[in-house]
């Protein structure tokens, strides 16, 4: 395992220097802090965007919230998960529901 994480940074080192020429000029002007910085902060980014992915794919959705649309407050129709807060298919009008509500 530890040969792959070599290999791994070995790989990134050869992407930068394909990028940014092959020896890295330490003292190119780069602030190395903010570069680490910035790099951190987009690592959150995807890391967030990867839990989110995997909450969603293992949630079973049973607790779902129906928006129906609201014109004068500018709110379009949407069904979520109200666990995962995934986006769902919008089911088809339940005509039963329908009849029973306008009789
Ligand atoms: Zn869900």
């Amino acid at each position: 395992m530890n040969r792959e994480i070599i290999e791994m940074i070995e790989e990134r080192m050869q992407v930068g220097a394909r990028k940014y020429g092959e020896k890295l000029d330490v003292f190119d002007g780069r602030d190395w802090l903010q570069e680490t910085l910035e790099e951190l902060l987009d690592a959150c980014v995807y890391l967030s965007a990867k839990l989110i992915k995997i909450k969603q794919e293992s949630c079973e959705h049973k607790n779902k919230h129906y928006q129906g649309e609201e014109k004068d407050t500018n709110i379009g129709e949407s069904y979520t998960c109200e666990d995962c807060n995934k986006d769902l298919a919008i089911p088809e009008p339940d005509w039963d529901m329908y009849v029973k509500e306008t009789q």
